[in-house]
């Protein structure tokens, strides 16, 4: 399969937009590769360059992770093998739920761990355990979030350089996406990250990632903690089920629920609050 790059820009006519004086556009990550989304797609094509010469690519997630199901299908299209370790002992035997048929269906392995054992998932010890089980692999973080998959992201920026928006917003859930592509980002442009989850320091994650894809801290970006969390990763919140009706039925985007249904509520409610400069050009990054 072919991928678009770059993903194609879409200008949104909203008058919620219109009446805060600000031009939004959505960049269509999620058109890059499908059925990977973009930002997973980003992110893993690094990683499975560095898979190649083991053939084998090792990673993590939960039981409803978006990046497992990315990179099994990545996998499979590039051929390489896949072994996908899951949080949670108690999903072993059951019936796989649609993320990880769709998983196992792509030829990943599926190992269930404890959540203690999860806990020391990337430990030199259970590394070796990983390896003596699966044989040599590359081995990558959940949410495919590191130093590769954080370079593999700059693109995104990089294609948004030359198109004078001054403020670019995403989703946040481990940071590699927000990490890589305000280090892609001109100089005159800012990123601004908003949190999908609560329980984490994203913009600590942020910044360890980009010392490590990079060195130091890249670009200019902050982390907006609460106003995309709506009660929780994964959780679904009425007001935003709302919204997203409503966005789906202006604009015939179909927004994921987790991250970017969350993201565009609250960019809107920042727009209506004044809280975006007259005159700014926004790009909302739509990443899967
Ligand atoms: C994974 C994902 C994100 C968050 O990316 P991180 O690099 O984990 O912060 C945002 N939006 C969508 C649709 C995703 O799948």
């Amino acid at each position: 399969m072919r991928s678009l790059s770059p993903s194609p820009l879409q200008e949104l006519d909203d008058e919620r937009a219109r009446r805060a004086g600000v031009r939004l556009l959505l960049k269509r990550d999620d058109l890059l590769h499908p059925p990977v989304s973009g930002s997973k797609w980003r992110k893993l094509q690094p990683n499975l360059e560095r898979a190649r010469p083991t053939g084998l690519l090792l990673t993590f997630g939960g039981a409803y992770s978006s990046h497992l199901r990315a990179a099994a299908a990545a996998g499979r299209e590039a051929g390489l093998r896949t072994v996908g370790i899951v949080r949670g002992d108690e999903l072993r035997g059951r019936e796989l739920n649609p993320v990880l048929t769709q998983a196992a269906a792509d030829g990943m392995e599926l190992e269930f761990i404890s959540r203690s054992a999860w806990r020391s998932r990337m430990e030199p010890e259970a590394l070796a355990v990983w390896r003596d089980r699966y044989g040599p692999a590359w081995v990558v973080p959940e949410g495919g979030s590191n130093a590769d998959g954080v370079r593999g992201c700059v693109s995104l920026g990089e294609e948004l350089r030359d198109i004078g928006a001054g403020l670019v917003v995403c989703s946040v859930g481990t940071g590699g996406l927000l990490a890589g592509l305000a280090a892609g980002l001109g100089p005159d442009q800012r990123a601004l990250g908003f949190a999908a989850l609560a329980h984490a320091d994203l913009a600590e994650e942020t910044r360890a990632l980009q010392r490590e894809a990079f060195g130091g801290v890249r670009g200019h970006w902050t982390v907006d903690a609460e106003a995309a969390v709506f009660g929780g990763y994964g959780r679904r919140a009425p007001e935003v089920d709302a919204f997203r009706g409503d966005f789906e039925g202006r604009h015939g985007v179909v927004l994921d629920p987790t991250y970017e249904a969350k993201l565009l509520c609250a960019l809107f409610a920042r727009l209506q609050a004044g809280g975006v400069a007259h005159g700014t050009t926004v790009v909302a990054v739509v990443a899967g």
